[in-house]
């Protein structure tokens, strides 16, 4: 099930995109609040507007437009709601989105494309470990998605490993939805009760929300991990509620497909202007053929690359590189550019440090300072070892500040947080 838009070559791609370009905005002039005021206080007449390049004539929208403005990106009246969902708001204030039954279509159409990308066929049977509801846009997509296709779903929802295991024998899954470090905790469910789940009916899991791969598109430390202990295919799918549209991994594990017919992609930097395929740019993105709240150059805070080389599925479309980090999160440390994700990664293959929280402030030259707060249960022998390690993997060596597990744990779980800390932006 490979939409015959995605293995045309990249000038027919982007003919398609340039003609649902101008029904966009052709669309966002006659309903859109938000834009058609954008238009008018920039003079811009959007029948100049005639291909991707144009689009660098338009301002970007930003999240914080999103939130300030949050109604006036509604494009239709509130009887054609069908769907209300907000975003996560993990930075601020959460969005609210709403769906109208074509956007739910829409959504349905996106979702069976990328999971038949990864190799989910009607035969399968997938289940849903993430939540459905909660106001939460892809649970409810992948549904959609797999109903579309024709596969079966059985809904557990969030935690619990007992059910999800229970689960799997009953209906003989196949495929699980998953945040890869839940798959560690049903890993070590299974081993403390018993449970031969090497032999399961479980083949492959779909993971969201964190990454399991570098750029090198090699399994990091948490992929690594799972995949030693469950040998499972394992696909990356990076979505969000702004762009109704999912970048998932084929069989090639090697980025996220684009659908084409859905978004369109530009990946600019901080002067807006677009970068070269393979260099790192911020997402930016206008939606195709969203009906409640489209989207003219959102920028998405992911920083991320794109991989133009051919593929070794049928499709021709680019590939996103796994998110490198969030643009505010960006260090600039001793002349080096790195992502709190980067310096994760190289403290995560220290199994004897479980616990930590980078740092990141401004030092006396007003440059970032990054600093990682260690506990002193951590092995002075191994101080050296994890300094080494830095400095092979990001080049850079951050200041280490030993703290007691108490002290540690007290910045780690502040009382107003429902989720532990491990990253600190102190910048001034
Ligand atoms: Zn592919």
């Amino acid at each position: 099930m490979i939409p015959s838009i995605e293995t045309v070559s990249r000038e027919e791609i982007t003919k398609l995109q340039e003609q649902k370009l101008q029904e966009h905005l052709q669309y966002l002039q006659a309903n859109s609040p938000y834009y058609q005021r954008l238009f008018k206080t920039h003079n811009i007449d959007i029948t100049t507007i005639k291909t991707i390049d144009d689009l660098q004539q338009i301002p970007i929208t930003t999240k914080e437009d999103l939130q300030h403005y949050n109604d006036d990106f509604l494009c239709v009246p509130k009887n054609e709601i069908v769907d209300y969902v907000t975003t996560s708001g993990t930075l601020g204030k959460p969005v609210t989105f709403a769906l109208t039954d074509a956007d739910l279509d829409r959504l349905a159409y996106n979702e069976a494309i990328s999971f038949a990308g990864a190799g989910v066929t009607q035969d399968d049977v997938v289940q849903l470990t993430t939540t459905l509801d909660r106001r939460f846009m892809a649970g409810l997509a992948y549904f959609l998605g797999t109903k579309k296709l024709g596969a079966a779903m059985v809904r557990v929802g969030s935690g619990i490993p007992e059910l999800q295991w229970d689960s799997i024998k009953r209906f003989d899954t196949t495929y699980l939805i998953a945040v890869p470090s839940f798959l560690l905790k049903m890993i070590a469910y299974a081993e403390a009760n018993d449970i031969d789940y090497k032999n399961s009916s479980v083949k492959a899991a779909i993971c969201i929300g964190e990454p399991l791969r570098d750029q090198d598109f090699n399994l990091n430390t948490l992929g690594q991990r799972i995949k030693d202990k469950w040998d499972i295919e394992l696909y990356s799918t990076y979505a969000s509620t702004e762009m109704s549209t999912a970048f998932t991994e084929c069989k090639a594990h090697r980025g996220g497909h684009h659908h084409p017919e859905l978004i369109i992609t530009e990946v600019i930097d901080d002067d807006g202007q677009p970068v070269k395929d393979g260099e790192a740019g911020e997402l930016t993105i206008t939606t195709l053929d969203v009906k409640a709240m489209p989207l003219l150059r959102y920028t998405t805070g992911d920083i991320v690359k794109v991989h133009r080389e051919a593929c070794i599925c049928e499709r021709t479309t680019m590939r996103l590189s796994p998110v490198l980090g969030r643009k505010k999160h960006m260090i600039k440390y001793k002349g080096t550019t790195l992502y709190p994700q980067s310096v994760i990664e190289v403290l995560s293959s220290f199994e004897a440090l479980n616990e930590y929280i980078i740092e990141v402030t401004t030092g006396d030259l007003g440059t970032d300072k990054l600093i990682i707060h260690i506990p002193d249960t951590f092995p002075l022998a191994l101080h050296k070892k994890l300094k080494e390690h830095f400095r092979a993997n990001l080049r850079v060596v951050p200041d280490l500040e030993i703290l007691t597990i108490k002290e540690l744990r007290k910045k780690k779980f502040p009382e107003m947080s429902r989720k532990p800390i491990t990253f600190i932006d102190s910048r001034e």
